[in-house]
């Protein structure tokens, strides 16, 4: 069911809504814009019915501040303003809320105008959602890794964890493809996907496909030495799925990883992070492919065999 967040001063306007809605809805209600921003950072809201008028910071005030948030923008907000606030509901709906409904509230319409910004948030977010999987592969596509790696590097940074990203592509897969043809490639970019995804389930992991054979992984919180070890098991699940390839390298579907683990600090870049797991995986293809090579930030290296 979808949550609705109800933010609105007057415990008995709040209670009404929520009893009009609760049959189709979690509704949960907060008192202040204060407690009603603490919330919707807690996520999880399809939509946000928003007072105007309250003391302290006022419903206006609330809503530029959301809108002004990448993780909130989307929040649909319908305001709830008197029948005299003809003025509210203009710069309301200029400052980006998608409705108003007036008080005393009339539980039919307010039904009908929930449901259907509830519906239109469904095909946004499933829009959102599709725009950011790689459709070969069904993993994350390289949009997503730009979105949300961003992410990982600033927490990592504002946290002082450690960041691990690494860069893999597949081995001799231009030999596969002339031995086996570009469909038989195809589903092989998908069943390798398909397999390191699932070494990628904490909701800080971040695994996608960077383009062609090439993916790109983001982790948080390992040691270098751990997050090569983990590597080393993710690389040899790739073989262990026993794909034919007709290689130099070894006689099933093979990757090559470079990675690397530091501790980002201001000022850092993570476009330089991502460059130096490049140069890691460029070893790992010189050193004789089908091997992780990972680095610290101090630049010591660990390479398998
Ligand atoms: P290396 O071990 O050095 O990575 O050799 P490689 O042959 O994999 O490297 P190269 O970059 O020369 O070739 C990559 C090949 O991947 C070329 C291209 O035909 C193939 N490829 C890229 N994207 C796709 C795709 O979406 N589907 C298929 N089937 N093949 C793809
Ligand atoms: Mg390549
Ligand atoms: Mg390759």
């Amino acid at each position: 069911m979808d949550k609705i967040l109800v933010i609105d001063d007057s415990p008995v306007q709040s209670g009404f809504l929520c009893s009009i809605l609760k049959n189709d809805y979690i509704v949960e209600a907060r008192h202040t814009a204060e407690e009603g921003l603490a919330a919707v950072k807690e996520g999880g809201y399809s939509l946000i019915l928003l007072d105007v008028v309250m003391p302290g910071m006022d419903g206006f005030q609330l809503l530029e501040e959301l809108k002004s948030t990448k993780l909130t923008q989307h929040i649909p907000v319908i305001l709830l303003t008197s029948l005299t606030d003809v003025q509210y509901e203009e710069k309301g709906l200029l400052l980006g809320a998608v409705d108003y409904v007036t008080k005393p509230f009339n539980p039919v319409i307010i039904r009908a105008r929930v449901n259907t910004h509830i519906q239109l948030y469904r095909y946004q977010m499933q829009f959102m959602e599709q725009a950011m999987v790689d459709e070969l592969s069904g993993v994350a596509n390289r949009r997503r890794y730009e979105d949300e790696g961003a992410a990982r590097w600033q927490e990592a940074m504002r946290f002082e964890l450690p960041f691990s990203i690494c860069m893999f592509d597949i081995d001799k897969f231009k030999l596969y493809n002339d031995t086996f043809g570009h469909p038989a490639g195809d589903r092989v970019i998908a069943s390798v996907a398909q397999r390191v995804a699932s070494f990628f389930r904490r909701s800080t992991d971040l695994f996608a496909r960077y383009g062609g054979e090439e993916f790109v992984a983001v982790f948080m919180g390992s040691q270098a030495i751990s997050a090569f070890e983990f590597m080393k098991s993710v690389r040899q699940a790739v073989e262990d799925l026993h794909i034919q390839h007709n290689s130099p390298v070894c006689p099933w579907v093979t990757v090559s990883v470079g990675g690397v683990t530091v501790v980002p600090k201001t000022g850092d870049k993570l476009g330089t992070c991502l460059k130096l797991a490049d140069t890691m995986l460029y070893d790992a293809k010189r050193f004789g492919r089908n091997m992780v090579v990972w680095s610290n930030q101090n630049g010591e290296q660990w390479r398998e065999k």
